[in-house]
């Protein structure tokens, strides 16, 4: 099935709901947003002359049109590449090179970003900005039926960092994206028509994966006007859509409970906080669902699985009778309904109960591998099971607790930021000879970047010199917040650095 039918199904179960809202102004119906949509699909395929399996990219600031666009893209056959709006004009060039997009549609604090970097782009043939006549021209016209696509057909390219320092573009089938927003009934809730989401952390990722189960029943979707997180600004949307599903990071969640306005949040208004994408304190969680309620449920995925590995669910975080309680909440929860989790040593095999492995998943949400990049792919996908590169153990009862990420991924609010991309652009000043970046805990962001760096013989070099060079060629969000000059990196009998040893001096 065409994920695109989800808008077709809402638009008759609730014509008449509000699809879209800019803040507390509505939008656009479910009614006008498929008629819209629609008429975007025709433009698409005629005017801009894609074909089914064409590449259209986004580089936007949340709001209302990332779901126009998106909706349009896959109602048209083609493929969504949605791109987090904080990335470096370099990682956007890359991600626009590899996806091979036609069209790339932004708003227009990117814009000129993308066009400095479309003549890098030899695919790229249009830039829309989402405030010209370009745009708002694309809803007028005839529209176009839904293009029939096969289930395994890619429709979102998930672009992650990878640890070789280039993004990867984790293919997901409009299968995956299916069974991903059944398996959110089935194991996170089924939210009530006329409910929200408020979609107040990047669209491109967590946030905008979550859109399929709520659009499905009919909720609105609210794009805050500030197009960020703001906690009073998030307080006063949900007086208006009340009901609301919030997908928040760790650290977005901390933020919440932080803030004084938190004190305004009434029962009702908040139905689910989905919660993940990084290790959560339980002193933390324990604050939220006091504060809050039992609203809270955690999920466990990756790009590569989206949303779906484990999760803790509601029923789960209440239990507060049951012995393992606290434990509970520490770990990752129960394998989800539509993949099979295992824990195994390096060759495959399962590890025994309460032993650490690496974590491998199987099933209907697991990518198809990654956008032309097919060595990538055979490292993740060995057998049909996807390796996830997280480490962590299953107890007596089956629940699931990560013991360490990725090997050296730093998270830093939310977002991933993996140390060999930033060592990379470190290595290329001349009077760097090594150098090795971990992550530093932070109260506020979770973790926050720290470079060690140890400097050619008879070379000087400030910290605010590699600061301008990291600022020249990575987002600003993944730059070290400290450099330390050292006589030496620690190493073990391989020569590879110990970065263990680095974590133990911060
Ligand atoms: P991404 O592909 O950007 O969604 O990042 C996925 C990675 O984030 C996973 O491989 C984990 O390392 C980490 N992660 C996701 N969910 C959780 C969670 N609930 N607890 C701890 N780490 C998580």
């Amino acid at each position: 099935m065409n994920i695109a039918n989800l808008l077709i199904k809402s638009a008759q179960a609730f014509p008449d709901y509000v699809a879209l809202a800019k803040g507390e102004t509505p939008h656009l119906t479910y009614r006008n947003l498929l008629r819209k949509v629609s008429v975007m699909a025709t433009h698409l395929r005629h005017r801009l002359t894609l074909q089914p399996g064409d590449r259209v990219a986004f580089a936007m600031t949340n709001g209302v049109e990332a779901i126009e666009i998106m909706y349009a893209i896959w109602h048209a056959g083609l493929v969504a590449v949605p791109m987090n709006a904080k990335l470096h004009p370099r990682e956007f060039a890359f991600i626009l090179q590899n996806a091979g997009a036609r069209v790339c549609v932004v708003t227009p604090d990117l814009a000129e970003s993308i066009a400095a970097i479309k003549a890098d782009c030899p695919a790229l043939e249009r830039i829309i900005d989402v405030t010209t006549r370009d745009y708002s021209f694309m809803a007028v016209g005839d529209p176009l039926p839904a293009a029939m696509t096969a289930p395994t057909d890619p429709a979102w390219l998930f672009y992650t960092s990878g640890t070789t320092g280039r993004p990867k573009g984790a293919t997901l089938s409009h299968r995956n994206l299916l069974a991903m927003t059944l398996n959110y009934y089935a194991d996170i809730d089924r939210p009530e028509p006329g409910g929200s989401i408020l979609h107040v952390a990047p669209i491109s990722h967590g946030s905008g994966l979550w859109n399929f189960p709520v659009l499905a029943r009919g909720g609105v979707q609210v794009f805050p006007d500030s197009g960020r997180y703001d906690v009073p600004e998030t307080v006063g949307l949900l007086r208006r859509w009340p009901d609301a599903t919030i997908f928040l990071a760790p650290t977005m969640v901390k933020r919440l409970i932080d803030h004084p306005a938190a004190a305004d949040i009434t029962p009702g208004q908040i139905r689910t906080i989905t919660y993940g994408g990084a290790p959560m304190y339980v002193s933390d969680l324990k604050t939220s669902l006091d504060m809050l309620g039992n609203v809270m449920v955690q999920l466990y995925g990756q790009g590569e699985s989206p949303m779906t590995i484990t999760h803790l669910s509601r029923a789960e975080h209440a239990n507060r009778d049951h012995p393992r309680w606290e434990p509970r909440l520490a770990s990752a929860g129960l394998p989800d309904s539509c993949v099979e989790v295992r824990v195994v040593d390096e060759a495959g095999t399962p590890m025994p109960t309460g032993e650490v492995g690496e974590i491998i998943v199987r099933g209907e949400t697991v990518m198809s591998g990654y956008w032309q990049n097919d060595a990538a792919t055979a490292k993740s996908l060995r057998d049909g099971w996807l390796w996830t590169g997280d480490v962590g153990c299953f107890d007596e009862d089956g629940f699931l607790t990560l013991k360490d990420r990725s090997k050296d991924m730093i998270i830093s609010g939310g977002s991933n930021i993996y140390p060999r991309e930033i060592e990379d652009v470190l290595n290329t000043h001349p009077a760097v000879q090594e150098c090795s970046v971990i992550g530093r805990p932070h109260a506020e962001w979770g973790e926050e970047a720290v470079a060690f760096v140890v400097v050619r013989e008879g070379q000087r070099i400030t910290g605010a010199e590699l600061d301008t060079l990291c600022l020249e060629n990575i987002a600003r969000y993944k730059r070290p917040k400290d450099y330390k000059f050292v006589a030496a990196l620690p190493k073990n009998n391989y020569g590879k650095i110990l970065k263990t040893e680095l974590r133990k001096l911060v």
